[in-house]
């Protein structure tokens, strides 16, 4: 099949890649000159583990190619996908549609003949059908059905999601359109992941639901953590002890620092202004959004508690600076809260995460970047622990107190021991335990 992916970020350039590695011919369009420069290079424009490998060995085979000429690329294409960010618009929370529409517009602008139109970006109830419309006004001579697939993969495990995710969600009523979706996917389908077909305002709905829920649980298990500080309980113990329970699962009961990313907060921003367009409130959505607003700010009290009774002045080594480890997204990512609150407070803060150093930069100029955990630690009188990579699960304690002005750590992933800590001579202070 010929597939067009329009947005080739986070998203459509997996997407993309993954489509191709099955055999599908697939066009990546990009509007950023830059990403698909790179791309021509070799270079990824982000940083996704195996992302490489999967693009080069398809690009080798001639299935994969980059244009940022979106009219050449929609123009025979059977599946044309829209992978373009929905980022919160400004000032009232609902999603920003204006890339999908842009999108939308040039596509009607290219297309040559029948063909289906798929939003893979997550969008609102009803965006759909507002697709629709502009096709339907502006190309009332060509047959194009507008199909919602929202994705589920998660940064850091992007292709292993793609690839084998546990469920395709298709909305569309069209008997044409199906076909064309169950052709892209049949080697998904083939692999028993399930195909869901379902109407397309449901499908839009699907999306959010599940981060809603997702957020939900998390919230929920960071306040069951503060719970837990407060009676002398340990978290990580309520988790297992209520996770190995299969109608509640063990998955997304990590106490932390509060969700973020590029999805989570968004997302579930989108959902309460869709509820209040609707005149249908959902207070647990409410709830989830305004404790982890408030999450991240405590998790700077947290830390500057554990510098003792006057911060200002004192250093902190904040480890790990992405929203979670395995990706290079800076977006919503509690680092920024913290760092802020930090510095708001008189603190010096030094920094090293393994991938995202070069966007946290252009977000917080004024971090002092280090090239590994030990240069952020110099000098520091309090270690915190924000992101779990794999880089900060065992270091070398002994070798991060003789560079540090104070032993403090802060383990805001519940990555450590408290005995194995307190016994190379730290004050600890964890999440719920
Ligand atoms: P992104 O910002 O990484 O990528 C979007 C890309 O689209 C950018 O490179 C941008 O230049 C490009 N673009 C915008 N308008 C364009 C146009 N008219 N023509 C060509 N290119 C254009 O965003 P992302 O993280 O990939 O997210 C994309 C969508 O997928 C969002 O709706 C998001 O909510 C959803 N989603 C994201 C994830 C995730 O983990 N990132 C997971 C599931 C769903």
């Amino acid at each position: 099949m010929r597939i067009t992916m329009i947005g080739s970020g986070y998203v459509g350039l997996v997407s993309g890649a993954c489509f191709s590695d099955f055999g599908h011919d697939v066009i990546c369009v990009d509007k950023d000159q830059s990403k698909i420069d790179a791309l021509h290079a070799g270079r990824m424009p982000i940083f996704e583990p195996g992302l490489d490998q999967l693009v080069a060995s398809n690009v080798a085979a001639g299935r994969l190619t980059f244009t940022t000429d979106l009219a050449s690329a929609v123009a025979d294409a059977d599946a044309i996908f829209i992978a373009v960010g929905t980022p919160s618009r400004r000032g009232d929370g609902h999603a920003d549609l204006s890339y999908v529409f842009a999108a939308t517009e040039e596509i009607a602008a290219a297309v040559t003949g029948p063909t289906v139109v798929v939003t893979k970006s997550t969008v609102p109830v009803g965006t759909g059908d507002r697709v629709e419309a502009i096709l339907r006004e502006k190309r009332p001579d060509i047959d194009v059905a507008v199909v919602s697939n929202p994705e589920f993969l998660r940064e850091g495990a992007a292709i292993g999601d793609f690839k084998r995710p546990d469920r395709i969600v298709i909305g569309t009523e069209d008997e044409r359109a199906k076909q064309v979706m169950r052709d892209v996917y049949r080697p998904l389908y083939l692999n028993e992941s399930p195909i869901l077909f379902v109407g397309r305002r449901t499908s839009e709905l699907i999306k959010y639901a599940a981060n809603a829920f997702l957020a939900t649980k998390i919230t929920f298990i960071n306040e069951i953590a503060d719970l837990c500080e407060a009676v002398g309980a340990d978290v990580q113990d309520v988790s297992r002890g209520i996770g190995l329970d299969n109608r509640i699962g063990k998955k997304f009961l990590h106490a932390g620092p509060g969700y973020g990313g590029s999805c989570f907060p968004k997302d579930t921003l989108a959902l309460l202004k869709t509820a209040e367009d609707y005149d249908t409130p959902v207070h647990i959505v409410e709830a989830v959004v305004k404790v982890n607003d408030s999450r991240k700010r405590a998790m700077g009290r947290k830390v500057l508690h554990a510098l003792g009774d006057n911060p200002r002045g004192k250093t902190v080594a904040l480890l790990g600076l992405t929203f979670k480890p395995n990706t290079d997204d800076m977006r919503d990512a509690p680092s920024l809260a913290i760092a802020t609150a930090l510095a708001d407070a008189g603190v010096t803060v030094r920094t090293h995460d393994p991938e995202g150093m070069a966007p946290a930069k252009a977000m917080m100029p004024d971090l002092v970047y280090c090239t590994d955990a030990y240069d952020a630690a110099e000098g520091a009188d309090a270690v915190v622990i924000v992101t779990e990579w794999d880089a900060y699960r065992a270091l070398d304690l002994a070798r991060l107190k003789r560079v540090m002005a104070g032993p403090v750590m802060v383990d805001l992933r519940n990555v450590y021991q408290r005995a194995d800590v307190e016994q190379a001579g730290f004050a600890y202070t964890a999440v719920g335990r």
